[in-house]
């Protein structure tokens, strides 16, 4: 496709400019014929205007120039030869117009430029290649007319240059303006001044007209310059120059009158027709660049104005323009936001009366000498804002000036603050709060930016002594910093400090030691943080630190204290043990002397020395009675040693419970005897089957007996039951109450420790080492089973065991 309308275009071209070329050869012929009787030269020869025209329309490029050029060799020389000049001749004058349209496109088209008509310097540069393309058509077309007709060289040079250079000057501009855009669209004035123009030059040039009156037409091709633009002027400086040119060679107009009745050469009367159409070309082209320019500045000033104003309006700044009358001149959407008052309404008023400051008279000098440059170039106000309150404002000022230098008007630019003000009063009163937290703010190398009043408490120097001067870490102590540095395997320096951070962390915690001013240390904790800019970009470092000196003295001595008392705990623990150990040996080595005391006891009782009296049994009982509480002691105490060392080895074989308590109620019989206590034992008729060491079950029974016994004063009275559980019949129920003293709820827990004795057993002296219950919840639990309290002071206690029965207990029963 592109190749397709690649061809077409160059097929285009090519058409044109064989139609331009005949179109050369056409004016070139009638030039000829239309050349002033007398004359060797054609009077005007607009082919070169044609020519030149069709270059610079369509801009072809330097190769296509070229040819079209020798088409112009060849179609002038035709335009000769038909014409009726020597073939020489013909041929010459071809080489001639060839030459001028070459030269001429070639100075309007160096190096790449563009032709145009924009500029006056465009215009210019149209004259200065026309001027010197007609300099060189002169010089050939003089030589040939003297060389090879012997014509006057002069006469000859000069009337071709006037006739090729008036054609150019007045064809070659609608080859320029071909491509620009009409400037609007036709109007009744544009018909008016059209009819004008050929209407005027017309009559000027009319056959029956010898008045000299060849500058009427120009008027109106100033009217088409001032307003219709440049095509048309172009247009019409050939209509004109073709309308003149035909009549003038018809013998119209004042230059041909001027011919006949003054006796002027042809090529003069040539020469003034050309000086015409230039004159006309000249004034009317500088005149339609000049107004084009003037229109172009227009836009741009308007589009600039436009520009400026949204620009004003969208500004977030307040600007207001005060004249040197201290009135304002101009104001933006912002500054009457501000003022509180539309745009319109407030333009022409006093500033020094608009303005909310509270001086309102130091505000009226200054406006009043806005003409002698008194007011400062910055300043800040306090500005009464009805609906906002205060703000707070910075201006920078700014005068103008006109052409002489005089200051016509001040520019004052404004900043609302307020809102950053107090952001930054609040962070500076949090920082300079924060008395007892050094706060410390560093760029990227760890020069200090910040160091708040606690950074000054802590470290002990002052802010001023190392902001900006200082690496931080030259505050730490260097051997710590150079020990971290090691560990982590890098330089000793602030790197160490924010090490993690510079990895990616968010912050970074740990203890440092500090040395202060005067060489003293101190522990912080410090933690450190990134500060990044808005677009995220890490820009310094932020050190929050806390002395915590104190704290880490006394955790230190915490831990010691902890160590201390972890070492006392041991060595007690050692000393209960052999203690225990001890108490333990000593009970074995107790037992079996005791045992043949007993045992003598009863051989004495039994006669076996003979037969005693009354006394002597009695204190043979005594003896009896305290060597059993004695046997029983030691036998709580070897009980509790195993207990202590975890070794109670029960020996677990199929027993009847109620064989166990019938036994411990005996044993306890011989103290319950001599009590007035009413003793009740309701034990189940049938057996009581359980899986059970006897021995250590009757030691619980009679732990308990024996406590119920000592617990409840004379009068009283002491139960014992046993029986299958009611509620759960794979248990039975073990109770023993009394109706003593009883247990504050307070104690119930305690009294089943080791070696708790209650204040009211200690202050009415019942005797007991503390070991009876501790063994009694060892022995139920030992066995599966558990051992509850209900008791109340002066209510007297009910102990129940509960013991699970046996899978074969349960068979058997
Ligand atoms: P001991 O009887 O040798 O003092 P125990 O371990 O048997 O030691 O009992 C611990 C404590 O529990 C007793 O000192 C006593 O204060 C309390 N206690 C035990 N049984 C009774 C009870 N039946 N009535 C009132 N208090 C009792």
């Amino acid at each position: 496709m592109i190749g397709v309308s690649h061809l077409a275009r160059r097929a285009g071209w090519s058409v044109w400019a064989v139609l331009a070329l005949v179109g050369v050869f056409v004016l070139g012929l009638t030039s000829v014929h239309f050349a002033l009787p007398g004359s060797t030269v054609a009077l005007w020869w607009p082919a070169a205007g044609l020519a030149v025209s069709f270059l610079l329309a369509t801009d072809p490029g330097p190769r296509r120039s070229a040819v079209f050029v020798l088409g112009v060799l060849v179609s002038s020389g035709a335009a000769n030869y038909v014409g009726g000049r020597p073939v020489l001749v013909s041929v010459l004058y071809g080489f001639a117009n060839a030459a001028e349209v070459a030269v001429v496109h070639g100075l309007l088209t160096a190096r790449g430029r563009r032709p145009g008509l924009a500029s006056m310097d465009d215009l210019w540069r149209l004259i200065a290649a026309t001027v010197t393309g007609a300099a060189v058509i002169g010089l050939l077309a003089g030589l040939t007319a003297h060389v090879v007709l012997g014509g006057d060289f002069f006469d000859s040079a000069s009337a071709a240059a006037a006739s090729h250079g008036a054609a150019v000057l007045v064809m070659a501009p609608l080859g320029i303006a071909a491509g620009l855009r009409r400037v609007r669209r036709p109007e009744l004035e544009d018909v008016a001044q059209w009819v004008v123009v050929v209407g005027v030059t017309s009559w000027v040039f009319h056959q029956n007209q010898s008045l000299p009156l060849a500058f009427l037409p120009i008027p109106g091709l100033v009217w088409g310059a001032l307003r219709l633009g440049l095509r048309t002027v172009a247009m019409q400086l050939l209509v004109v120059g073709v309308v003149a040119v035909t009549l003038t060679s018809a013998r119209g107009g004042p230059f041909a009158a001027a011919g006949q009745l003054g006796g002027i050469r042809p090529e003069t009367v040539g020469a003034l027709t050309q000086a015409f159409l230039a004159t006309a070309a000249v004034t009317t082209l500088s005149l339609a660049v000049a107004t084009t320019q003037r229109r172009a500045a227009l836009a741009d000033l308007r589009s600039e104005v436009e520009l400026s104003g949204v620009v004003l309006d969208t500004a977030a700044s307040a600007i207001i323009v005060v004249d040197t009358a201290g009135r304002i001149a101009r104001l933006n959407a912002t500054a009457a936001r501000l003022l509180g008052d539309a745009e319109e309404a407030l333009v022409g008023r006093p500033a020094a009366e608009v303005l909310p400051v509270d001086d309102r008279e130091g505000l009226a000098a200054r406006m009043d000498a806005i003409a002698d440059g008194a007011a400062p170039l910055h300043e800040e106000q306090d500005w009464r804002v009805e609906g906002l309150g205060v703000r707070h404002l910075i201006w920078t000022n700014a005068y103008l000036t006109d052409d002489d230098g005089l200051r016509t008007h001040l520019v004052k630019t404004g900043v609302d603050v307020t809102d950053e003000r107090a952001a930054r009063t609040f962070v500076e009163a949090v920082l300079e709060a924060a008395t007892a937290t050094a706060i410390v703010g560093t760029d990227l190398d760890g020069v200090i930016t910040l160091f708040n009043r606690g950074a000054e408490t802590v470290l002990g120097w002052r802010a001023s002594e190392v902001v900006g001067a200082r690496d931080w870490s030259l505050l730490h102590d260097p051997a710590e910093v150079e020990r971290r540095a090691t560990e982590l395997g890098i330089e000793p320096g602030f790197g160490v400090l924010v090490h993690r951070l510079r990895g990616g962390a968010a912050t970074e915690t740990r203890d440092w030691t500090y040395v202060r001013k005067g060489g003293a240390r101190r522990t912080v904790s410090l933690t450190m943080s990134g500060i990044r800019d808005e677009s995220g970009r890490l820009t310094g470092y932020l050190g929050v630190a806390e002395d915590v000196t104190r704290r880490r003295q006394a955790e230190v001595a915490l831990q010691v204290a902890l160590d201390r008392e972890r070492q006392a705990v041991e060595e007690l623990t050692a000393l209960d043990r052999t203690k225990s150990d001890f108490v333990s040996a000593v009970s074995h080595e107790l037992r079996t002397p005791l045992a043949s005391v007993l045992g003598y006891t009863e051989m004495l009782e039994d006669g076996a020395a003979g037969p005693l009296t009354d006394r002597q049994l009695e204190l043979l009982s005594r003896v009896d009675r305290n060597a059993r509480r004695l046997l029983s002691l030691i036998e709580d105490l070897l009980l509790n040693s195993r207990i202590e060392a975890g070794r109670l080895e029960l020996q677990p074989r199929r027993c009847d419970l109620s064989d166990v308590v019938a036994s411990a109620w005996t044993s306890v019989a011989t103290v319950t005897s001599q009590r007035d206590l009413v003793r009740d034992i309701d034990v189940s008729p049938r057996p009581l089957w359980v899986e059970g060491d006897p021995g250590a079950l009757e030691r619980m029974v009679t732990n308990l007996l024996s406590n119920a016994v000592k617990f409840t004063p004379d009068g009283g009275r002491v139960s014992l039951a046993a029986h299958p559980d009611d509620r759960d019949p794979g248990t039975v129920c073990l109770t023993v109450s009394d109706s003593g003293m009883g247990i504050p709820p307070a104690d119930h827990e305690r009294v089943f420790a080791r070696f708790f004795r209650s204040s009211a057993a200690n202050e009415q002296a019942i005797q007991g080492p503390g070991l009876g219950l501790s063994i009694v919840r060892a022995i139920a639990e030992g066995h599966g089973g558990s051992v509850s309290l209900e008791s109340a002071p002066d209510a007297g206690s009910t102990f129940t065991v509960t013991l699970p029965v046996t899978g074969s207990a349960r068979r058997v029963s």
